[in-house]
């Protein structure tokens, strides 16, 4: 191989917003047959609003708020920061929330005048912790593309909040462009279902919902085995799955393990760029060989 072959593909990569680290990922990459998408803060911006705040009988909008917000404080998750968002535009004074911790692809927990608050996706709950009634809320607010979050006290749903997030606005040009290359999309997120299809149907990809983690794993080593895979996330959730994919592409806003995790980064989350990265990676490869 002639290293200045490779060294001009690196360079002009990094030119376009495409940061790979080195000449064994840039190889890689030119193989890729599937590009595994992360969904929040990858195909999306990962900058949710709240969109709905459903109390239960007997708290406020702004009790609810001031408790989910309390618990989110000092959670990195998008949703967290929406929460809190909305709680300080309600102008909710936050209760000291203690003991928090994140349940990665669930949801976040804590403790409030010695009362355990937890955050959860309400696909992650027990059957019989939501009435048919939440459950019908739920599945409206899904079915409108939101992600729905119920807040428990001591395992008792009071209240929901549900967030919507936007896609990122060269999203569908970057799976486009892939498709010319011959390159198959796939979404994976811990996202609901539903309001994972409407955006999967937005963009044309195939997707999996309800994922934890380890799902993200399983479903990157499956894909892997069948065809070149690659996996793009931003998030310390999509770590072990950029790990366990041929090579992993890291958004340029991504947390810093996601970044350290990958072979490549999207600098300036410029979709677009995987495209081209691969562009790049196809012609240093023929001019080597
Ligand atoms: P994604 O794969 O889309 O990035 P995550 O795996 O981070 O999603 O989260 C999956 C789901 O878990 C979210 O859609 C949400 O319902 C729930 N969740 C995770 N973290 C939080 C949090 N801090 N607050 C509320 N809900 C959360
Ligand atoms: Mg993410």
């Amino acid at each position: 191989s002639t290293p200045a072959a490779i060294t001009s593909g690196l360079a002009a990569a990094t030119r376009r917003g495409a940061l790979i680290k080195g000449g064994a990922a840039l190889e890689q990459l030119g193989r890729v047959q599937t590009i595994a998408f992360d969904k929040t803060g990858t195909l999306t911006e990962g900058k949710p609003t709240v969109t709905d705040v459903l109390p239960a009988d007997g708290i406020s909008e702004q009790q609810l708020l001031a408790l989910a917000a309390a618990v989110e404080a000092g959670s990195h998750h998008p949703l967290a920061q929406a929460i809190i968002n909305r709680a300080g535009e309600n102008g909710a004074a936050l209760p000291l929330a203690e003991n928090r911790r994140a349940l990665a692809g669930i949801g976040v927990e804590g403790v409030i005048n010695g009362k355990t608050i937890l955050i959860s996706a309400p696909g992650k709950l027990a059957e019989n912790q939501l009435s048919p009634t939440w459950r019908n809320q739920v599945e409206t607010l899904e079915t409108a593309g939101k992600t729905a979050v119920v807040v428990l006290e001591e395992g008792v749903p009071v209240g929901l909040l549900a967030l919507r997030d936007t896609l990122r606005n060269d999203a569908r040009q970057a799976i486009a462009e892939l498709a010319e290359l011959g390159i198959r999309g796939v979404m994976l997120t811990g996202d609901n279902p539903r309001a994972a299809a409407a955006i999967a149907n937005e963009l044309g990809i195939d997707y999996r919902a309800g994922l934890m983690p380890e799902d993200k794993v399983q479903a990157i080593t499956a894909l892997n085995q069948q065809q070149q895979t690659a996996m793009i996330g931003d998030g310390i959730n999509d770590a072990p799955a950029m790990k366990a994919a041929s090579i992993g592409i890291a958004m340029g806003s991504g947390t810093d393990v996601a970044l350290e995790t990958a072979d490549a980064a999207l600098t300036h989350n410029r979709l677009v760029g995987v495209a081209e990265m691969i562009h790049i990676a196809r012609a240093t490869h023929a001019n080597i060989r």
